[in-house]
């Protein structure tokens, strides 16, 4: 049906584990040679051997510069192209207001909104030289659409990743560059697991589909905006959720079941 990425080249950040390693699994398997970046060579090595010889990894802290450009460097100088960029690389501590330290606050802000400007800056020079690339950077509903206690810093930092897209979409569209977004309800990874059962269960109740997500879920629609067909598709998010955001009061929460 959609016209085949096999032989594109997919950076993804974030990629050890969870989201980053479902977005990395999916692409691999629609073809794609894969760079699979995190700070953790080993962990990232696993994954790129799950995906097979297509696919390679890269230790990377998105917080610095050095790092994001030999991460861009490593693709081209494996694969020859960067075709896409998913910017998954994320991190949710929480810490309340009052509680919450400026280092805290600049940890968060660091990884998941410096880091998405650090590493699509570090792949434009060849997506430019190329006059073509899809960037997909994964924000969240948290921020962009709801709050939740503890994440003051996590939530300005994905609404902040909305913002920058937006503006990316319009100054990239010239050499045909997209930026689109993938805003993720609860999706079970390792990361939510370690937020405890009672959360998981307390978030699946309020979800329409009574369920969390999958990574897959997430990496379908991430493959649908790198693909030929969604090449008029920019500056949008993608909310991927099972509804959750949606019931508009206790009642409609009561109707579904929840309360
Ligand atoms: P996760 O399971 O904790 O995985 C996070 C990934 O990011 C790991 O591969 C980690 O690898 C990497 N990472 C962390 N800091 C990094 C850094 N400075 N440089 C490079 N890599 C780094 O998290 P997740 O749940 O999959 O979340 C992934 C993304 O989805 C995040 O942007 C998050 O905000 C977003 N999201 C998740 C959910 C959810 O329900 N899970 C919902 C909405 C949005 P290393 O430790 O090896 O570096």
């Amino acid at each position: 049906m959609f016209t085949s990425l096999e032989g594109k080249t997919v950076i993804v950040t974030g990629a050890s584990k969870g989201i980053g390693r479902g977005i990395a699994l999916r692409f691999g398997q629609a073809g794609l040679n894969v760079l699979v970046v995190s700070r953790r060579l080993e962990e990232a090595e696993k994954v790129a051997a799950e995906i097979g010889p297509r696919a390679s990894a890269f230790a990377a802290d998105v917080t610095k510069t050095a790092d994001t450009l030999a991460m861009a460097q490593a693709a081209l100088d494996r694969y020859g192209a960067i075709d896409v960029l998913c910017a998954n690389a994320g991190i949710f501590p929480a810490a309340k207001l009052g509680d919450m330290t400026e280092d805290d606050f600049d940890l968060v802000m660091d990884t998941n909104l410096k880091g998405t400007f650090l590493s699509v800056s570090a792949v434009l020079p060849a997506m430019k030289a190329a006059k073509k690339g899809r960037i997909v950077i994964t924000s969240s509903i948290t921020g962009p659409i709801t709050g939740f206690p503890g994440w003051t810093h996590y939530g300005a930092s994905k609404a902040g990743q909305m913002g920058f897209m937006r503006t990316a979409a319009i100054e990239l569209a010239p050499w045909n560059i997209t930026v689109n977004a993938v805003m993720p309800g609860n999706i079970l990874t390792e990361g939510m697991e370690g937020m405890g059962e009672a959360y998981i269960a307390s978030t699946a109740a309020c979800v329409p589909m009574k369920k969390l997500g999958s990574v897959f879920d997430i990496a379908n629609t991430a493959l649908f905006f790198a693909s030929e067909e969604a090449g008029y598709i920019t500056g949008q998010g993608m909310v991927i959720d099972g509804g959750q955001v949606l019931p508009e009061s206790p009642m409609a929460l009561d109707e579904m079941g929840a309360a």
